[in-house]
This record gives C-alpha cells, sequence and structure tokens, in this order.
C-alpha cells in the first residue's frame, strides 16, 4: 500500500512541471515510505527522470509542492507561508540524497579513492581517516576493493558505475536516486551492476526510488511499480501486479514493447 501522507519520506503534491509550453509532470501526486523501494517505469519522455531531477534538486517545480520527511523540500517556510526555495536552503537538504546518472560522471583526474572521500570530507566534514574507513568499507560492498587507487580511466564502464554507486553512498544518503544505472553499458557489464544493486537493497534500508528498463531488475527489488504515461500514474502496484496481471492497456503495451 502506498504510504499516508504522515509516514512519508518523499511526497509530490500536485506536482506540475512544465518546460516552456510542454508540462511533463501534469499534477503528480505521489508518496513512498521510509525504506520504501520504488521503480518508476514507462515510455521514454513520459516524466520519469523529471522526478528524479527535482529531487536531486537539478530542476525546480513549476506549481505544486515536494516535501522530504515531513519538511518542505520544493519551497521553504518564510514567516507563516511558503516560498520557493533558495539555493542554500536546497543545498542543504540535497546533502540526503544520492544520485546515480546514465552517464558514470565520476571525477576522471581522481583516483577512485579520492572519488569517494572528496565530498564526505568536504561537505559531512569527516576526517581523512574516516572516509578512507568508509570508502573501503563500501569497495568492499561492490567488490573493488583492489581499484581504490586506480583511476576512472582504467576501469570498465561497469566498474565505473560499480564506483559510482559506492560514491552516493559515500554520502550516507537516506535516499537513492538511480537513473537508468545500465543504460549505457554493454550488455555483459549490466548484471555485475544490478547485483550490487540488488546487495544494497537486501542489506540496507535505505529508500530507493529507480528509472530502469531492466525489468526482471524491477521485479525483484522494488516493493512498488508505478507507470508513467504523459507526466501521470498511469498505474501502480507491486511487481507482481504490475508485471503479472497489468490492468491498463497503456501498462500492457508499454510492457510487451520492453519485454
Ligand atoms: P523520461 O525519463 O520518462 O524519458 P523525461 O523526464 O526525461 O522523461 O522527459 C520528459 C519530457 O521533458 C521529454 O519530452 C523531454 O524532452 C522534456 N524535457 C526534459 N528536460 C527538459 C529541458 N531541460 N528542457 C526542455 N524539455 C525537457
Amino acid at each position: 500500500m502506498p504510504p499516508s501522507d504522515a509516514q512519508a519520506l518523499i511526497t509530490f503534491d500536485q506536482v506540475v512541471k512544465r518546460f516552456g509550453d510542454l508540462t511533463v509532470l501534469d499534477h503528480l501526486d505521489f508518496s513512498v515510505a521510509p525504506g520504501e523501494r520504488v521503480t518508476l517505469i514507462g515510455p521514454s519522455g513520459s516524466g520519469k527522470t523529471t522526478i528524479l531531477r527535482l529531487l536531486m534538486t537539478l530542476e525546480r517545480v513549476t506549481e505544486g509542492t515536494i516535501m522530504v520527511e515531513g519538511e518542505p523540500f520544493s519551497h521553504m517556510p518564510r514567516g507563516d507561508r511558503l516560498v520557493p526555495a533558495n539555493e542554500a536552503y536546497l543545498s542543504a537538504r540535497r546533502k540526503r540524497i544520492g544520485m546515480v546518472f546514465q552517464q558514470f560522471n565520476l571525477f576522471p583526474n581522481m583516483t577512485v579513492r579520492k572519488n569517494l572521500t572528496e565530498a564526505p570530507v568536504h561537505v559531512l566534514k569527516l576526517s581523512r581517516a574516516e572516509a578512507d574507513a568508509r570508502a573501503e568499507e563500501l569497495l568492499e560492498l561492490v567488490g573493488l576493493s583492489d581499484k581504490i587507487d586506480a583511476h576512472p580511466t582504467q576501469l570498465s564502464g561497469g566498474q565505473q558505475q560499480r564506483v559510482a554507486i559506492a560514491r552516493a553512498l559515500a554520502m550516507r544518503p537516506e535516499i537513492l536516486l538511480l537513473d537508468e544505472v545500465t543504460s549505457a553499458l554493454d550488455p555483459e557489464l549490466v548484471a555485475g551492476v544490478l547485483d550490487v544493486l540488488r546487495t544494497i537493497a537486501e542489506t540496507t534500508d535505505i529508500t530507493m526510488l529507480c528509472v530502469t528498463h531492466e525489468m526482471g531488475f524491477a521485479r525483484d527489488v522494488s516493493h512498488r511499480v508505478l507507470m508513467f504515461d504523459e507526466g501521470r500514474i498511469a498505474e501502480e502496484g507491486t511487481p507482481d501486479e504490475i508485471f503479472g496481471d497489468p490492468r491498463e492497456e497503456r501498462t500492457k503495451s508499454f510492457l510487451k514493447s520492453v519485454l
């Protein structure tokens, strides 16, 4: 069951996002509970990535509000009303959220260790020793302990993506956003990245919001699947409901196109 607003970690309330004349999200309402893993599926252009980008504060809402942990996220309190959040407010909130993109976006001129420790040292103010210990632990989790002193260019795409996942987790986010993290990989490298994400799903209680075309993965790890079409939720349910017994024609034809 979707969480009620009182229990929700993330709430979208009547969120509209427009780019010029194009309405990408159309009065969208949904909530995500703490520890819940939600997969967003649907045709290209249906607004899935925009949802993640709003949570990463890479985009701003046009209308409506986003709440995270019961606090305004898209807006900030000023006196007794809410006004659009400014950069300082957003940057404080963004620290609780990690994102992994389709393209690996590692810092190319830094070793893996530096990639994993820079933000924890500078943003979270961890000591070098603490950040190093955390980096080592996370590299073990993603199976790349032996690459700690390598540069990204010395790694395969799959290995780079596993480092990118470790780097996101190094900030100890409460929410992990995954945007088609295997789409840019050669097919033989996909399974290794998905296995790492499965391990994270099984061994942590991090809240995950995931956009993916990997339906097997979505079925295995998600608690709930949201099917998007034209900036709205066309259908939602458990993976068994959505993949096993979809009700909406749009869901059926979408699944036929990807399975
Ligand atoms: P999805 O992830 O479901 O493929 P997106 O959220 O990436 O969909 O995009 C939804 C729509 O918004 C697409 O039509 C896309 O072209 C458009 N869009 C996304 N970002 C921008 C932008 N910065 N400027 C203009 N249009 C954009």
